[in-house]
């Protein structure tokens, strides 16, 4: 048998028992030390010696997003969101200059502060859907966090630092894209201070959960349990720089709108009166929130700091859960119609049937969310026969009176009429 020739690298010469790899070419072989010392050269012939800094390598990623106008993301909300002005305005200032901050970094002393976002406004009226569809234009991880199952670092209940977690996991673990993405902490509202005297019993998950929240929404290195949870001592963490990520915080904030009454009331008489009081829309007055209201209701000034941008969403009168039901890009009239269309049903729902959906709806003081529960009722049984039926040509026609005999047949029908 042929005695095997020991290589060795053809540029430092070195023989094969020496290196960790050699790699064999067709004229010649290079061992990994001098992959690594021609790596090293080509970096600095090429001017690139020194590694990007993760701010850098986040410039440059940002750099190649559209950059979208505030116009421009107000437009593509309006595809899916029906009314909220004022809230789509904010938010898209918010989210253009959350990306100017990103792309230009600070200069003269000049730094663009984060736009944290904190949104007021019954439920069901379109808060996550605003959220969401913003994440959506821009490309951005999104997380939605419930802020109830936190408490204070220490105490039964999930760390705040699992919020990240979450966000790791709608990424697929890329840290460099889940530094950049979009937070939402729904429910801000139930963690408000419990009451004016702390020193009862410890605000573990009031106060207590605020706290905790205020470095993540400042921006800072936060290490991070991957599967989320309660933090324990040998489980690996993952470093999050909080810096660029966007925090969107909402709650309904039940019967804040007597704390704005007061306070308006109050202001109206001074010098500093942002209206007379005959002219407040008093049916509305959510339309006035403003920080001081908020921490009225029990958010921490400290918290309340780090959300500089208010804003509010109407409540939806029946001509907007009418318009919910037909007309965003997938409103759920549209996602019924395509349902029936692939079993080669033609829908068609009356106008009447729509206005007793909606009645319904405000009925149960659902928002936006029942209209959902109140379709499904009304045609899972068409849903259920139709498919099996041989008939050419299939039609079918939701009217009022159909749509009032299934929905009185429902659970929902007989708690209301309970
Ligand atoms: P919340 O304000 O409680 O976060 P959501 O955004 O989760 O409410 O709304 C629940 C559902 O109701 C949405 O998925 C959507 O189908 C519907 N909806 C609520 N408000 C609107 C709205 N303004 N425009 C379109 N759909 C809405």
């Amino acid at each position: 048998m042929a005695k095997k020739i020991d290589q060795k690298c053809s540029i430092c010469g070195r023989p094969e028992k020496d290196v960790n790899l050699l790699f064999t070419g067709m004229d010649g072989n290079i061992c990994d030390t001098c992959i690594e010392n021609a790596y090293h050269i080509l970096q600095e012939t090429m001017g690139d010696s020194q590694p990007k800094s993760a701010a850098k390598k986040t410039q440059e990623q940002f750099a190649q997003h559209k950059l979208y106008k505030p116009k421009e993301i107000k437009a593509f909300l309006d595809q899916y969101v029906i009314g909220q002005d004022e809230a789509k305005k904010v938010m898209s200032v918010a989210m253009y200059n959350h990306y100017k901050r990103l792309m230009h970094p600070p200069q003269d002393d000049v730094e663009i502060e984060k736009s944290n976002i904190i949104m007021v406004g019954e439920t069901g009226t379109g808060k996550t859907l605003l959220a969401k569809s913003m994440a959506r234009l821009l490309q951005l991880p999104f997380a939605v966090v419930d802020a109830t199952v936190f408490t204070q670092a220490g105490y039964v209940g999930e760390d705040v630092e699992s919020i990240l977690s979450r966000l790791l996991q709608s990424c697929n673990y890329d840290v460099a894209a889940a530094e950049r993405g979009i937070v939402y902490i729904d429910e801000i509202d139930k963690i408000g201070r419990k009451g004016d005297n702390p020193s009862i019993t410890r605000d573990v998950s009031g106060e207590g959960v605020q706290q905790s929240l205020l470095k993540l929404l400042e921006g800072s290195d936060v290490l991070v349990p991957p599967e989320g949870g309660r933090k324990h001592p040998d489980q690996k963490m993952v470093k999050v720089n909080t810096q660029n990520i966007l925090f969107i915080c909402a709650g309904a904030f039940e019967g804040i709108d007597k704390m704005i009454s007061r306070r308006v009331q109050t202001t109206s008489i001074g010098y500093n009166a942002i209206k007379t009081s005959n002219e407040l829309d008093r049916a509305n007055l959510l339309q006035y929130v403003n920080a001081q209201d908020l921490r009225s209701f029990g958010l921490i000034p400290e918290l309340l700091g780090r959300l500089p941008i208010v804003t509010y969403l109407n409540p939806l009168d029946k001509d907007a859960l009418k318009r919910i039901l037909t007309e965003p890009k997938n409103a759920l009239i549209k996602q019924y119609t395509r349902l029936f269309e692939l079993e080669d049903i033609a829908l068609e729902v009356s106008d009447e049937a729509l206005d007793y959906m909606v009645d319904k709806a405000i009925e149960f003081k659902l928002g936006g969310r029942g209209l959902r529960a109140i379709c499904e009722m009304i045609l899972t049984d068409a849903m259920f026969e139709l498919p099996s039926q041989e008939v050419k040509d299939k039609h079918f026609i939701l009217d009022k009176s159909y749509a009032m005999q299934k929905l009185e047949k429902s659970k929902l029908g007989l708690i209301s009429a309970a």
